[in-house]
C-alpha cells in the first residue's frame, strides 16, 4: 500500500498498522523515501539515521507481532538538534558542537522509544535555540515548504518543516519564547507548548532553563495530545518537573465543544503593527468559535508591553550562564591548545565556534548580570515577569482559554531579518508572555492569506490546564475544518 506521509497522522498510522496495512519497517522507509525525495528543496533535515531507524522499526514490528500496541509504537518521529539521542551527533546547529556525540538519551527520547517511537533523523533550528527563523543555523537554511522562498520560523524551523513537506508524521521540539507556536503557525502545523514542568528537560541542550519546555509539532490537535501523553510527567532528573499523575489527553478530547467554552481576547494582542491579513483571520476564527456556542470577551493583560525587553533580559541572562559550559574543555570541538595558554584556548574555541546571534546573547546576557546593571536590569525584569504572570492569573479566573495571533507576520521572505535582530525580537510580542508565565500554548492553523501563507490561531491555557487547552483547540480546529 503507498504511504503519503504529507498526510498521515499518528493516529492513522497506529491505526493502520494495527489492522497490519503496512508494517513500522514499510512506514520508517516511506519516511526515508520522502526525506530523499524533498529534502534537497527544504533542508529540514541535518542528519538522516536511516539504518538506525529501520533497526528499531523492524524492532517495534517484532514488539506488535508478540502483542505489544501503543500508540507510538513503530511510529517515527524527527528530532529537534537540541535533544540527546545516544549515539546521535546533537549539534544545537552550532559549530562549537560539531562532533559531540550523545553519550545518553534525553528523558523524553527515552520516554518515547520505550513508547516504541522511532527517531528518524534530526532536525535544523536556529543555534542553540536562538532565533525566530531557522537562518541563524550554522550549517544551512530552511525553506517553508508552503512557500520555498520563506522562513519556516523558528527557532524549531526544521520540525516544522519536515511535517509541513511531508517528511515526518510529527517532530519533537522546545519553546523558549515561541519556538514551537510561530513555526507551526508559519507552516500551517500544530504546536504545542506545554506549561513549565509538564515535560522533563533532562538532555535536552538548555537555552533558558525557567523558560524552556519540549514539545511536539504534529499535523492535528489529536496528535500533539497523543505526543503530549508520551512525554509528560515527573522526572527525578528534573526537579522542576511536576509530580503529579498526566491525564489522558487523547482521550480527554472526546466530546470537545465550544458551547458555553469562556473564550477571553486580550485587547493588548490585537493592535496596530500586525499583519491585516494575519489580524482578520485570527478575528474570524475567534468568530467563527463565538458562532458555534463560545462566550467570547475582552480581557486585558496590562503588562504585555514589558514581555519583549522582559524576556529579552531573563532569556538572554540565563543564556550567559548556561552557554558558559561551551569552552572547548567539556564538549565539541576546541581550538587550539595547552602551549597557546587556556584563556587562548576558551578564546578561540568561543570565537570560531559560536555564531554571531548567540555571541550577541551571551554579551546581553552577561552586561545585564554585571554588577551594577544586575538590579537595574535583572532584579527589575524578575519584577516585572511576576506582573505578568499575575495578569494571566486574573484573566484565567474567569476565561477557560485565551486566543489570540501566534505572530504579527505570516513567513516572511529569506534573508529579510537575519541581520535586524530587534526586528526579529519584536515578532516574539505574543508568544513569550506564555513562557514568562510558565502557562501553556498551542498554535492551531486557522486559514491562509491571500497569497496562501498559513496562519496560526494561538490558544493559551492556564498552568497545567491542557486538558482545557486541548479540547479548546480540538473543537476549534473540527470547527475551522468545516
Ligand atoms: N524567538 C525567541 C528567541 O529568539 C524564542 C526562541 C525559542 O523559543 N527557543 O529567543
Amino acid at each position: 500500500m503507498a504511504i503519503d506521509i504529507a498526510t498521515l497522522t499518528l493516529r492513522a498510522a497506529r491505526d493502520a498498522m494495527r489492522r497490519k496495512d503496512f508494517s513500522s519497517a514499510e512506514l520508517v522507509q516511506a519516511v526515508l523515501d520522502a526525506i530523499a525525495a524533498r529534502d534537497s528543496a527544504i533542508g529540514a533535515y541535518l542528519t538522516v539515521d536511516a539504518e538506525g531507524a529501520l533497526a528499531a522499526a523492524r524492532a517495534a514490528d517484532e514488539r506488535r507481532a508478540a502483542g505489544a500496541s501503543d500508540d507510538l509504537l513503530g511510529i517515527p518521529l524527527a528530532i529537534k538538534d537540541i535533544f540527546n539521542v545516544a549515539g546521535q551527533p546533537c549539534t544545537c546547529a552550532s559549530r562549537i558542537l560539531e562532533g559531540y556525540v550523545a553519550p545518553y538519551d534525553a528523558t523524553v527520547i527515552a520516554r518515547i522509544k520505550t513508547a516504541g517511537a522511532v527517531p528518524t533523523g534530526r532536525v535544523n533550528m536556529d543555534e542553540f535555540a536562538m532565533g525566530t527563523s531557522t537562518e541563524h543555523s550554522a550549517f544551512q537554511k530552511t525553506r517553508n515548504p508552503v512557500a520555498l522562498d520563506r522562513v519556516p520560523g523558528g527557532s524549531s524551523g526544521g520540525s516544522a518543516a519536515a511535517v509541513a513537506g511531508g517528511m515526518a508524521l510529527a517532530s519533537l521540539a522546545t519553546d523558549t519564547g515561541g519556538s514551537i507556536r510561530q513555526p507551526a503557525s508559519f507552516c500551517g502545523c500544530v504546536g504545542l507548548k506545554p506549561s513549565y514542568g509538564r515535560v522533563s528537560r533532562y538532555g535536552v541542550t538548555a537555552f533558558a532553563s525557567s523558560l524552556d519546555q519540549v514539545g511536539p509539532i504534529a499535523k492535528t490537535v489529536e496528535d500533539a495530545a497523543i505526543l503530549l501523553q508520551a512525554i509528560s510527567g515527573r522526572d527525578p532528573h528534573d526537579q522542576t518537573t511536576l509530580d503529579a499523575p498526566v491525564p489522558d489527553y487523547a482521550a480527554s478530547l472526546e466530546g470537545a465543544s465550544l458551547k458555553g467554552l469562556r473564550i477571553g481576547v486580550p485587547k493588548e494582542y490585537f493592535v496596530e503593527g500586525t499583519d491585516p491579513e494575519v489580524m482578520a483571520l485570527v478575528r474570524a476564527a475567534i468568530d467563527r468559535c463565538e458562532k458555534a456556542g463560545a462566550a467570547v470577551r475582552e480581557i486585558s493583560l496590562p503588562h504585555t508591553e514589558y514581555a519583549i525587553a522582559v524576556y529579552y533580559i531573563c532569556a538572554t541572562a540565563e543564556a550567559s550562564a548556561n552557554l558558559a559550559r561551551f569552552d572547548g574543555v567539556r564538549y565539541g570541538r576546541r581550538r587550539g591548545d595547552a602551549a597557546g595558554g587556556l584563556q587562548a584556548m576558551y578564546d578561540r574555541t568561543r570565537t570560531d565556534g559560536f555564531g554571531k546571534e548567540v555571541k550577541r546573547r551571551i554579551i546581553l546576557g552577561t552586561y545585564v548580570l554585571s554588577s551594577g546593571y544586575y538590579d537595574a536590569y535583572y532584579n527589575r525584569a524578575l519584577k516585572a515577569r511576576t506582573l505578568i504572570r499575575r495578569d494571566f492569573e486574573t484573566a484565567f479566573a474567569d476565561c477557560d482559554v485565551l486566543m489570540t495571533p501566534v505572530a504579527p507576520t505570516p513567513a516572511y521572505l529569506l534573508n529579510s531579518t537575519v541581520n535586524d535582530p530587534l526586528k526579529s525580537y519584536l515578532g516574539d510580542i505574543f508568544t513569550v508572555s506564555t513562557n514568562l508565565a510558565g502557562i501553556c500554548g498551542m498554535s492551531i492553523p486557522c486559514g491562509r492569506t491571500a497569497g496562501g501563507l498559513p496562519v496560526g490561531l494561538q490558544i493559551l491555557g492556564p498552568a497545567f490546564g491542557e486538558v482545557a487547552m486541548l479540547r479548546a483547540a480540538a473543537a476549534c480546529e473540527r470547527e475551522l475544518i468545516k
